[in-house]
Order: structure tokens, then sequence, then C-alpha cells
């Protein structure tokens, strides 16, 4: 099954793989992949491993290759979206008459719109999603799943999966595939876009302050950032919605204090979800922050820009143009990363993906405005959806995929709670892009990192924080 990754004999070799499950768990501590438990996620006195792979998954350099080089236009795409209220406005018309959620998101847009603009710096953390989609012709192409423009998460703990499965394949005396691994840092990189952003704002007192949840099982993946940030003399502080609720204003100048200090820049690890806001009170403080001259990592635009809605309307023929007017390359870049999206809004375009889906639901991904995993719907599921909306403006909550089909591998999968298997897996190759602009000038536009990570095929949806995907590195064939 494996195409010249890590040869059958030695998955099913029992010995060695015991021998490698505890060398690994080990090595994945000292390395410190690390995340609190589910039960104390809260505790730094209780931490185990954070899941990952026993070995490394083949991917071919050409389509790693792809996935980095498109990077950067993909930042400058996601910029430009951000700076287009027409478009914006127009993708995400039919959207918001359905979903409450995006909708209030846009209500916090149209206001802080109205506002004179007082700090034009802009700091873009985001990652691109793929999956190599393998054809019934035999070709393996780059799809991407999604771009993430807010708390996309991961880019901490990866920095330190190279060294581990790096030391697995020399207890494993696989020193070939140990070449094959490469280093990879996004914690550093999304670091010095925050060092940046920070730089500009121009304040040495003021502090970059990390939005996160109450439940804080993936801290270390942020102190990754964080230490970076420290290690420049650049201060971090941790804060909730609640305690901006509690403890935050604008001065007339409206720059953001939080108990008594100035916010240079809110970093988002949280607000991407519905229930991350608790109260009227949690939007109440998004909205300040908005308002406030702080740099917002992501501003409210970008948080639209990375909807799916908005994908799917950049996948309309003649848009991507629009944004790239001068560069039929970049738009030729951009597109062949291009999985098929269709429309559900009402009218006949809409109609056609219904019974399309319908006819053969296998073939695709129902897609909500959601994020943070196990929110899309799949198979028969599809049609008892569909079904009970398609004659309804609830349809246009979603929008339609074609579903890639990566290559199955083998691998065994390391959990806490789990006993060790071998699975059947698929992976998701993530790119890690940050950007800074200040005023019309882009000061700053990097691919800075990757991220593998791979499930077990028996799960359609899912990333890493929601229990179904793990850590993985790329071994590049
Ligand atoms: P989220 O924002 O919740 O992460 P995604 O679009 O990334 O939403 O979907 C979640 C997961 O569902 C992905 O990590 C992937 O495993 C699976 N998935 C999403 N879209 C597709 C697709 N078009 N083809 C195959 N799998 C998909
Ligand atoms: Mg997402
Ligand atoms: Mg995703």
């Amino acid at each position: 099954m494996s195409t010249s990754g890590i040869p059958e004999e030695v998955l099913r070799n029992e010995a060695l793989i015991k021998r490698l499950e505890e060398v690994a768990k080990d090595t994945a501590l000292l390395h410190g992949v690390l995340m609190r438990t589910k039960d104390k996620p809260n505790s730094p006195e209780v931490v185990n491993y954070a899941p990952f792979t026993l070995f490394p998954t083949p991917v071919p350099t050409a389509l790693f290759h792809q996935a980095l080089q498109v990077q950067t236009h993909y930042n400058r795409l996601v910029d430009r979206i951000s700076q287009n209220p027409n478009f914006l406005q127009e993708a995400l018309a039919s959207t918001i008459k359905v979903d409450d959620f995006t909708a209030k998101l846009f209500s916090i847009y149209k206001q802080v719109q109205q506002e004179p603009q007082t700090m034009p710096i802009v700091l873009g953390l985001n990652r691109s999603d793929y999956m190599l989609d393998h054809s019934a012709d035999g070709r393996t192409s780059l799809k991407q799943i999604e771009i993430n423009t807010i708390a996309a998460s991961f880019g901490g703990l990866t920095s330190r999966m190279p060294d581990v499965h790096r030391h697995i394949l020399k207890v494993a005396n696989r020193l070939q595939e140990r070449q094959q691994i490469l280093d990879n840092n996004p914690a550093a990189g999304l670091a010095r876009g925050l060092a940046k952003a920070w730089e500009l704002y121009g304040s040495e007192r003021a502090v970059v302050m990390f939005l996160v949840e109450d439940v804080q099982r993936n801290i270390y993946d942020h102190r990754y950032v964080e230490n970076e940030l420290w290690s420049r003399d650049i201060p971090v502080i941790r804060r909730e919605f609640e305690d901006v609720c509690r403890s935050g204003s604008l001065d007339s100048d409206r720059r953001l204090f939080v108990d008594g200090q100035e916010v240079a820049i809110v970093y988002f690890r949280n607000g991407y979800m519905p229930q991350n806001y608790k109260s009227e009170k949690s939007w109440e403080a998004r909205l300040m922050m908005e308002r406030s001259r702080a740099v917002k990592c992501p501003d409210i635009s970008t948080h639209l820009a990375g909807t799916k809605k908005v994908q799917q309307e950049l996948a309309r023929p003649g848009v991507l143009e629009k944004f790239f007017p001068e560069e039929p390359e970049t738009v030729a870049l951009i597109r062949a990363t291009f999985a098929g999206l269709y429309t559900l809004d009402m009218g006949e375009e809409g109609d056609r993906t219904v019974e399309m889906a319908l006819a053969q639901p296998e073939k695709y991904v129902l897609k909500p405005q959601r994020e943070g995993g196990g929110n899309n719907i799949y198979g028969q599921e599809i049609c008892r959806v569909l079904e009970g909306v398609r004659n309804s403006t609830e349809r246009t909550a979603y929008i339609l995929m074609d579903k890639v089909q990566p290559r199955p591998c083998h691998n065994y999968l390391l959990r806490a709670d789990a006993p060790l298997r071998l699975c059947v897996c698929l992976s998701e190759l993530g790119v890690f892009g940050a950007y800074v602009r200040k005023g019309t000038e882009m000061v700053m536009n990097e691919c800075v990192g990757h991220l593998l990570r791979t499930k077990s095929s028996e799960h359609n949806d899912g990333g890493v924080a929601a229990g179904v995907a793990v850590l993985d590195n790329p071994l590049l064939v």
C-alpha cells in the first residue's frame, strides 16, 4: 500500500513496532510535542504527548514544493479580499441571511468600516490546507481543502516533529528515509510576523495579547510562538474574552488597554466558533478590539476572507482575475490548486448543485460556514440534509465541494487514549503563511513552514484538536 514510504515488512515487524512505540512516545515528550490532558486541560501538572504518527508519510516532492510556492500568492489574495468590501458584501450576501454566526461577524465588519481607519498595519497568519487528489487515471494533484485565516494551529508543535521522526527512523535503522525529512519551524516564522507588526505599532511597553479559550489543552502549541516573542523582549499576555469584557477599554485615541496594559496586537487563538462567544458580552469585546488601534490577527475582514463561502466564490470563472488583473501566472498558480466548488444560492445554478449532489453524494462534501473540524456532511447524510432544505434559503448556509481522494497509506497512530494499531491513513498538508502590510506596502510576505496531519481513513472529517487527526511529517519522495 505504501508508495515508497516505509516498507510493509517494517510495518508488520511486531517486535520492532513494539520497541519503536515506546521510543516514539518518550522522544515526543523529550522534544516537547506536548498537550494537556482531556481531564485536566488547565493543569500543567499532568501533560501528555500530542497524538502523532509512528512514521512520516510519503509526499511527492514536486507537489510539496507547489504548495510552498503558491503560499505567498495566497497571502496576497487573502489580503486583497480583505480590502474589497464590494466583493465581501456580494460573496456573503446570501450566507448572512441564514447563518447567524457569519451574520454577526459581518455586522462587526460593517460597523468597523464606518470608522476612520487609524492604524493601517495588517498582520495575517494563515494556513492553507491541501490533500493530494489521486485521480482514476493515476495522476496526483494538489487540491486545496480550505484556508484558515484565524487561529490556524499546530505551527508550534509541528516545529518539533522532524526531530521526533528522525530519531524513530534512526532507531529503526532507516537511515535513507531520515534524509527525506525537512527541517520545519513555523513557530519562528509566525513569531517573526508578530514581531514585525509589534515593531510597526511602535510602543515598547505595549503587549501582544493571545486571545485564548478557557480550555487550554493545546497551550504548548501557543507557547512555542509566545516564547519566540519573549526572546525578542516582546511582552506577551494571555487573556480570554471574559477578561477583555471585564477590564478592556479604549482611550480617546482608540488605543486598547486590558488590565492596564496597552495592547499592540490581538492574536486570536479563539473566536472562530459560535461556542467561543459565550454571551453578548463576548461579541461586545470582539467589537471593541476590532474598533481599536491594536493590530488584529486577523482583523474582521481577513477573518471573513477565510470563510468557505468566499472560497467557493473565488472558484467562479473570472473572479481570481479581478484580484490579479495583471498577473495571469499568479491566477494560474492559485487556480491549479482549486477543487470543484459549487454554490447553493437560490436560482438555477444552485438547483443544479442540489441535483448533482443528490445523484452522487459520495463524490462531494457539504460544508457549512464553520471551523474546527467535525462540521462537514458526507455521503447519504448529504441527501438527508439537502432534501430537507432544497427549496428553502437555508440551503445557502452551505457550499458543496468535490471530495478529494487522497491515496491511502499504512501507518500507526499514537495517542494517549487508544492502543496502537496499524491504520489505513489519509493525510492533509498545511502550509503556513505570514504577511505584514503597512498602508499600501507589503513589508513581509512569506511562506513560513508546513504541517502534515494524518487520520485513519474511517473518519471523513476532523483535525488534531477534534481528536481525529495526528501530527506527522512529510517524507519527501
Ligand atoms: P474545518 O474548518 O472544520 O477544518 P475543513 O474544510 O478543513 O473544515 O474540513 C474538515 C476536514 O474534513 C478536513 O480536515 C478533511 O479531513 C475533510 N475534508 C474537508 N473537505 C474535504 C474535501 N473536499 N475532500 C475530502 N475531505 C475533505
Ligand atoms: Mg478551517
Ligand atoms: Mg480544516
